[in-house]
């Protein structure tokens, strides 16, 4: 037909081709548990993880680093859990001897739920280490990865994590419809020891065990999101192509490069996460200067130039919080320069005192440094 559209006049997407894309993402993640790629955003997995395995006779331990951390509590708590929520201030990382208390003091915690970084604050916590603390205690570790992978490395089988949850959208730069996650053989049996685990629904984890998994992979359960999977493809295929190592450097150093810079440009601005080793290599948040409001800066340095991924911080955080969402293909030097460019016009307009050139410089050599 002459009027054929890329999007629209698609070949139905095989079982094998999905396996294959299941199998390109589980190299992603050096993992050798069962990787599913579950038809939704992020939150559809991460939501199906909690509901499988929680229940009125789990205890958990809820790390609450950013706002992520507190809607997988309320689920928790909605599946009948006991939850001890465990919060460090946004501009930390909880560390693993914070976590090795809380599992001392509370020794009946069988689930552990923790956000690897929060693009929403700017944060990362210490996976590996904490992972050994979990395992020794014994409890079941619950990880959500979607703002770390492609930034930084994750890697399930080596951190003795049951539930990996990633997401394509951000440091991978791909689509956000559809998502992954790694599943442990301890995860599926505690999913199948549990009688309230949705069966037969769309979250259900195990209705993809059973009928897709254990059967050899050889039938979907449904029509998948055949634009998605294609997207999900053709992005691992670039991350494979550039390097995962070159593609988490990217962003390592522009990390760097917008923290050194945004300390440089003066005026006030800080980076809001204390602590480097503390901070995302996925995204930067800033703290605005005092007698600013982000919001405000944000929308002057967008009209610098609207195609830079500058944020406001959500909800109550818009007034303080400045977002630098070097993620993806974002992950450049250039994107770092004009976002520092910008946000030194933003400032300068409001009467503050800038050194643009400064920031470029250290933006630079701090880049290169790491
Ligand atoms: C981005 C992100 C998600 C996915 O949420 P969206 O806002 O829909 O992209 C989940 N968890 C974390 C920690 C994230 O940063």
């Amino acid at each position: 037909m002459s009027d054929h559209h890329p999007f629209l006049d698609l070949a139905p997407l095989s079982a094998a081709r999905f396996a294959a894309i299941e199998d390109r993402v589980a190299r992603l993640l050096d993992t050798r548990q069962d990787v599913v790629i579950t038809q939704g955003e992020a939150l559809l997995p991460l939501e199906g993880a909690i509901r499988a395995t929680a229940g009125p006779g789990t205890t958990a331990l809820n790390v609450i680093t950013g706002p992520y951390g507190q809607t997988f509590g309320d689920w928790l708590r909605d599946c009948g859990a006991r939850v001890h929520d465990l919060a460090v201030p946004f501009h930390t990382a909880v560390t693993a001897e914070q976590i090795g208390e809380a599992l001392a003091e509370h020794p009946e915690i069988d689930f552990v739920s923790l956000v690897h970084a929060e693009a929403a604050t700017g944060n990362t916590n210490p996976v590996a280490r904490i992972g050994e603390v979990v395992r020794a205690h014994g409890a079941l570790f619950s990880l959500d990865a979607v703002a770390s992978v492609g930034a930084e490395p994750v890697l399930p089988d080596a951190w003795g994590v049951d539930l990996c949850v990633i997401g394509a959208q951000k440091a991978m730069g791909g689509p956000a419809g559809v998502s992954a996650v790694s599943v442990s053989e301890r995860a599926w049996k505690r999913m199948e020891a549990n009688p309230n685990a949705p069966r037969r629904s769309y979250l259900s984890l195990l209705d993809w065990k059973a009928r897709w998994v254990d059967a050899g992979r050889t039938t979907l359960l449904h029509a998948p999101a055949q634009l998605e999977m294609l997207a999900l493809e053709a992005c691992v295929e670039r991350i494979e192509r550039e390097g995962l190592d070159t593609v988490m450097a990217r962003h390592r150093a522009a990390a760097a490069g917008t923290r050194a810079g945004a300390l440089a440009l003066g005026g006030g601005l800080e980076p809001y996460v204390h602590a480097a080793a503390d901070a995302a290599p996925v995204a930067t948040t800033l703290r605005a200067p005092a007698g600013t409001v982000a919001s405000d800066l944000v929308a002057r340095a967008l009209a610098v130039d609207p195609a830079l991924p500058l944020a406001a911080g959500g909800g109550p955080l818009a007034k303080e919080m400045i977002r630098v969402n070097h993620y993806g293909r974002d992950a450049t030097p250039g994107v770092v320069r004009g976002c520092l460019t910008a946000l030194g016009t933003a400032l300068a307009e409001t009467g503050l005192d800038v050194e643009v050139a400064a920031a470029l410089g250290a933006a630079e050599r701090a880049s290169t440094a790491v």
